[in-house]
């Protein structure tokens, strides 16, 4: 299984970055994890839209989805055949809503893709991978995914504020990507406990006996800090989450 970085930025894009985005691919299954905003320009320099199996989002922040317009334009212009969109329990009207609020066409997103909203109690079947999930600590509610194929097991945080039911399904990993958002010097924000920092984000790893940690939803400005906190909580190997980047789980 290989996980290709398509955004790894937080709520705003890093300089020549996207907002959150993933590839995960096995042999005859590439599933789009994540569509935020400038996911879509990486996603076609490393795939065509026609090779995608299916799309799964982790919760309806705009960091996290906006890019399903133009990923949909990209189906439309291409005539890319409709393909499985995996929407958190809450997504369907929120997609329903931006569609409306914007004006789009009636239907717009349901011609394009096969929308449904996955069940966070139950496993999920996309093609080679199997998906299990986990309800994170977040502002919204929000869904931590684990992707097993062939043995191998590769986990996403999503965002979260530390968790124990994160942590449970983090257990054991083979690869975590794991956000750390929560600003490193700031007293004054409410963001520690909506986003994990890198110290509790390492922490959560080696606790939860993760091999290899990657750490994502990153703040470039505080990039070294956040890599070096990591590393000393964590204890082993562990990696920056860039576009572009794969890694073999
Ligand atoms: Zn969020
Ligand atoms: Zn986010």
């Amino acid at each position: 299984m290989d996980l290709t970085i398509l955004g790894s930025s937080p709520a705003t894009e890093n300089a020549g970055g996207a907002c959150s985005g993933y590839l995960v691919s096995t042999g005859h299954t590439r599933l789009l994890v994540d569509c935020g905003h400038g996911v879509v320009s990486v996603l076609r320099e490393v795939t065509e839209l026609k090779a995608l199996s299916a799309i799964l989002i982790s919760h309806m922040h705009p960091d996290h989805f906006f890019d399903l317009v133009p990923l949909a334009y990209g189906f439309l212009f291409g005539k890319v055949p409709s393909i499985p969109l995996f929407l958190p329990p809450d997504g369907a009207q929120t997609l329903h809503d931006l569609a409306a609020a914007v004006r789009l066409p009636e239907g717009f997103f349901e011609r394009l893709f096969q929308i449904s909203t996955y069940d966070p109690t139950a496993s999920l079947r996309c093609g080679e991978v199997t998906i299990t999930f986990a309800h994170t600590r977040h502002a919204i509610p929000a869904y931590a995914m684990r992707f097993v194929h062939d043995g191998r097991a590769l986990f996403y945080s999503s965002d979260t504020a530390p968790d124990h039911r994160v942590a449970a399904l983090m257990q054991d990993a083979d690869v975590a990507l794991v956000e750390a958002t929560a600003p490193l010097y700031s007293e004054d924000s409410d963001s520690a406990t909506i986003h994990l920092d890198a110290p509790s984000a390492g922490r959560m790893a080696r606790e939860a006996g993760v091999r290899a940690l990657i750490l994502t939803h990153t703040w470039y400005p505080v990039a070294a800090e956040t890599l070096s906190l990591g590393g000393e909580a964590f204890g082993g190997p562990i990696s920056l989450a860039r576009e572009r980047s794969v890694y073999r789980v």
